[in-house]
């Protein structure tokens, strides 16, 4: 099959969810990706934050080709040595203390939220069960994190919606305080907006969320599904702003590249979930949890962290050059390896002339352009970055 024969086959026969760039993806190494008539590009998407490791990364290979040969699959009814060491790490690395594996970040959230409603209702006999979310947040595309994302084009057409979600404009703290009622059982975030624009918290805003969760007997859950493992240059999110929350979901990069999901939360309130409260037949499977732990203990102990940093900081420096040349770029925002540039015009032009030139990067909110290298990124793929950005603004 050709490379055309092959993307007329793809949009006859696969649900047209996705409008694709024209190229077909066959090979990854590192930052690199190869197409089909083996042209090279380098990859500034990552995935959309999965790839935090890069693509194809020996560890992560090693550990899944060893586990595909020894088991695939059993049931959660049993025990298994890689879920529960990736548990073990989990919550041995964070503030939590029990771990729910499930498939993607929508699943994640909708744990959280499960979780959330079921302790809000047990938690001192009160009926709670209202969470607050943010306008321009992303929680997943199954009902309930539609529900929670507070973006109206994602509900379009799916309504009724679930009850129980109110949205508040993201960093207006007041907006929050002004919203809480008796019903109100928690307040779910991302710490940085990414579909949403690659938002930054202010710095108070998630500290006084803390503040304001604990005045009100509230639970404070992060969605680091975008920002976690790494991203910001601490292994979560919430460490890179000294705030502990009570949930957080994760997936997206956690098992480098295979499908995992996973909800973490404190003891206390992990207790409402009890044997048939929540399930998943995938959840924390074998082969996905054995990726998990090698890409978890790459990230800590190659220093993927530290040049996340480092290579993070040259970056937005280099980008910030080009904002002084091109006054076209309103804003340039980010943390460690999520960077986003504001532009005053729709980006997509702009990703197209990437593209031609052989670097992906991607576009949200329309106007955004968004960065999401994988973390082991060098300083010479910065460079060639930033110049086919800068020779693709010149052209505009
Ligand atoms: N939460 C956040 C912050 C995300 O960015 C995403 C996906 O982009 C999701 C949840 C949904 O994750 P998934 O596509 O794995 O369901």
């Amino acid at each position: 099959m050709n490379t055309n024969q092959l993307m007329n086959l793809s949009d006859q026969n696969i649900a047209s969810t996705y409008s694709r760039f024209p190229i077909v993806i066959v090979r990854g190494d590192g930052c690199i990706v190869w197409d089909s008539d083996n042209r090279e590009y380098l990859d500034f998407v990552g995935g959309l934050a999965v790839c935090n490791l890069g693509h194809c990364h020996p560890n992560i290979v090693k550990a899944i080709k060893e586990q595909v040969e020894r088991l695939i699959h059993v049931s959660n009814l049993y025990y298994t040595e890689p879920q529960t060491k990736l548990a073990g790490l989990l919550t041995k690395k964070s503030f939590a203390d029990r771990v729910f594996f499930c498939n993607s970040g929508a699943e994640a959230n909708e744990a959280a939220i499960k979780l959330a409603r079921k302790y809000g209702r047990e938690d001192k006999g009160n009926e709670r069960f209202e969470i607050i979310t943010m306008t321009n947040s992303f929680h997943g595309r199954t009902m309930a994190t539609i529900t929670a994302t507070g973006q109206e084009k994602f509900h379009k057409g799916f309504e009724p919606l679930l009850p129980g979600f109110i949205y508040v404009p993201y960093n207006d703290v007041e907006a929050v305080k002004n919203t809480i009622g008796k019903t109100t059982c928690a307040i779910m975030v991302e710490p940085i907006q990414g579909e949403g624009g690659v938002n930054c918290p202010s710095d108070s805003y998630l500290k006084e969320l803390r503040e304001i969760c604990d005045k009100h007997g509230l639970l404070l859950i992060f969605d680091e599904v975008q920002v976690g493992i790494g991203r910001t240059g601490t292994l979560f999110a919430y460490e890179s702003y000294g705030v502990q929350p009570d949930i957080i979901t994760l997936a997206k990069a956690l098992a480098g590249g295979l499908p995992i999901g996973a909800m973490l939360a404190r003891e206390e309130v992990a207790g409402s979930f009890t044997p048939g409260s929540h399930a998943s037949t995938f959840g924390g499977n074998p082969v996905v949890t054995a990726a998990a732990l090698a890409t978890i203990n790459t990230i800590l102990n190659d220093g993927v962290l530290r040049n996340c940093i480092e290579i993070g900081g040259y970056f937005f420096h280099e980008l910030d050059k080009l904002r002084g040349k091109y006054p076209f770029i309103k804003e340039l925002r980010g943390k460690g390896l999520i960077v986003g540039i504001e532009l005053e015009f729709d980006g997509g032009d702009i990703v197209k002339r990437c593209l031609e030139r052989g670097v992906l990067i991607n576009c949200t909110m329309g106007k955004i352009l968004r960065f999401l290298p994988p973390l082991t990124v060098t300083k010479a793929e910065v460079d060639t970055m930033v110049s086919v950005l800068d020779d693709s603004f010149s052209e505009i």
